[in-house]
């Protein structure tokens, strides 16, 4: 392929889609290659969370969002009217779990609009697909990337297709090629961790008797954990006896029959299979998410249990972080020093999410010690305190990046909310601020006396959206929507470095 490409992204799935996004929303030459010749239809995530949400509603997806939520609330009211009203167990109420204690109440948190959406993998892959053509981001299926070589001015990489092998030169390769990420294997990146200790089965099926395994909800039994028809049909098993013996082997009817029947303890037969599929409680995070031209973003980077529904948010995140760096770095405004911060801030992150989901998996083993330790752990979130902190850490909300401000704003990824513009911005009226930000660019939000700050930006960046606001602090916000710099009342003290640090080398 003869054609300048600045950027190849491996792997169309939701994390490649919204990196390859990123980088086009910055200017950059996108190709991304895609193994599969269709989106996959293996049942992976059932929703999103708040973080990964607003990384998709701040480009253009918030009605995509809202429509596929209600499709998910009109097949959860079907499976109810199916299973009778007594059905629907305590749990049932989407607002989070910890360990399957679905006990995160909304009125503790500290930000309770900022929520996770029960909108399934297949959903938000889809509307991802839909925003990246509309903005004539090249997806290449049935493109295997089999090697690439890195050179001092950039990386040459090869695949495999159906209709001819091909090779291109790119200055940036991302790998968001998955859990079993070749990229990742290639470039020798290190993945420490913890070995799978058990199985996790994911199932869409037609069961004999379904009365007797409701109500639905998370069940804890001797033999391990089931939750059966949240969905019509649903059922998810986690069995404590051990990994797979054979991860590869694909999952038979007698396979989950015969665990429902162990772990419900329930004289029960599986008429028919739709769809399976089994995951572990692998644990495993690289060390550093670059190697010189060579980066990873989404599960390429970190694999853990799915428990509490983060790794889909993790790795949207992770692209939402990266996409505008690696587009200022390529465009030549920033140096590649810049990239280093995708580790520093993403790292300790993925780190934070992959201690808790062991923990989860500690607390739902079937044993009576983890028993014990578990109704302590419900216990403690009836403290208000105790399930704010719970809330906080599985929806990634009171994790800041540390930017080493003594601000406690700074750091944060800002959620959306309305704005008024006044005087020196672009229009009147008032929008939200994730309207403004839905074409990439960062912002500022103004409350400075004569809009003194909007007047140190536009000297520094084009690559910034002025926005005067009636009240402070005024702040400098990222494209990821990390608040880089908050003003002390009407001071712009701090903004000029701030300027420096993430949006231009002019002033270096
Ligand atoms: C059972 C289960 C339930 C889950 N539930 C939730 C949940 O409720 N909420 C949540 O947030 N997360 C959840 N997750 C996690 C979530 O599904 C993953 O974190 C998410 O799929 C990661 O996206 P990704 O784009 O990084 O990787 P993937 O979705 O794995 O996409 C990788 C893509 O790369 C392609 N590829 C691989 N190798 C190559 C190659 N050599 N060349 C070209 N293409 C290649 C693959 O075909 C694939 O399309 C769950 C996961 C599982 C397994």
């Amino acid at each position: 392929m003869n054609k300048h490409i600045d950027v190849v992204v491996v792997g169309a799935g939701p994390v490649g889609l919204l990196t390859a996004i990123e980088l086009t929303l910055g200017g950059v030459r996108v190709l991304v290659l895609e193994r599969l010749a269709a989106a996959s239809m293996v049942t992976k995530a059932l929703g999103i969370g708040p973080l990964g949400s607003e990384a998709l509603q701040r480009r253009g997806m918030a009605a995509a969002i809202a429509a596929a939520e209600e499709r998910t609330f009109a097949a959860m009211k079907k499976s109810t009217e199916q299973n009778g009203p007594d059905a629907r167990g305590k749990g049932s109420k989407f607002s989070g779990h910890f360990a399957g204690l679905s006990l995160i109440r909304k009125d503790a948190q500290k930000e309770p609009e900022r929520r996770a959406h029960p909108v399934d993998q297949h959903a938000v892959e889809a509307m991802l697909a839909d925003r990246a053509r509309a903005l004539g981001v090249e997806v290449h299926r049935e493109c295997d990337v089999t090697g690439f070589v890195q050179q001092d001015d950039g990386v040459d990489v090869k695949w495999v297709s159906p209709t001819g092998d091909g090779r291109i030169r790119c200055a940036y390769l991302v790998g968001c090629d998955g859990g079993r990420s070749s990229i990742r294997k290639m470039a020798g990146f290190d993945f420490p961790g913890t070995a799978p200790s058990m199985t996790m089965y994911n199932a869409v099926t037609e069961i004999d008797h379904p009365e007797r395994l409701l109500p639905s909800g998370w069940r804890r039994t001797s033999g391990g954990v089931f939750s059966y028809g949240f969905l019509p049909g649903r059922l998810v098993m986690l069995d404590f006896s051990g990994p797979p013996s054979d991860r590869e082997a694909p999952v038979t009817r007698e396979e989950i029959e015969a665990v429902l029947r162990r772990i419900s303890g329930t004289d029960i037969r599986v008429k028919s299979l739709e769809s399976a599929s089994r995951w572990t409680d692998n644990t495993r995070l690289v060390d550093t998410y670059r190697q010189g031209r060579v980066l990873l973003a989404g599960d390429a980077a970190h694999i853990h249990s799915p428990f509490g529904g983060q790794g889909l948010s993790l790795g949207l995140v992770d692209a939402a972080n990266l996409g505008w760096k690696l587009a200022a770095v390529v465009r030549g405004e920033m140096p590649e020093s810049l990239l280093d911060t995708y580790t520093a801030e993403r790292h300790p992150v993925a780190e934070a999410v992959l201690a808790n989901t062991l923990a989860q998996v500690a607390i739902m083993r079937p044993d009576s010690q983890a028993g014990a330790m578990r109704d302590l752990v419900a216990k403690l979130m009836q403290f208000d305190d105790v399930n704010r902190f719970i809330g906080g850490m599985m929806s990634g909300l009171s994790t800041p990046y540390d930017l080493g401000s003594e601000m406690d704003d700074v750091g944060r990824l800002i959620g959306d909310r309305p704005i008024s513009q006044g005087s020196h911005s672009d229009g009147g009226g008032d929008v939200s601020l994730y309207d403004v930000m839905q074409d990439g660019m960062g912002v500022l939000l103004d409350a400075s006396i004569d809009g003194e700050a909007s007047k140190l930006v536009a000297a520094a960046s084009q690559r910034i959206r002025c926005v005067a606001v009636d009240t402070g602090p005024s702040m400098l916000i990222r494209p990821d929507a990390c608040i880089a710099w908050a003003g002390e009342e009407n001071s712009t003290d701090g903004l000029e470095e701030a300027l420096r640090r993430w949006f231009t080398t002019e002033a270096r």
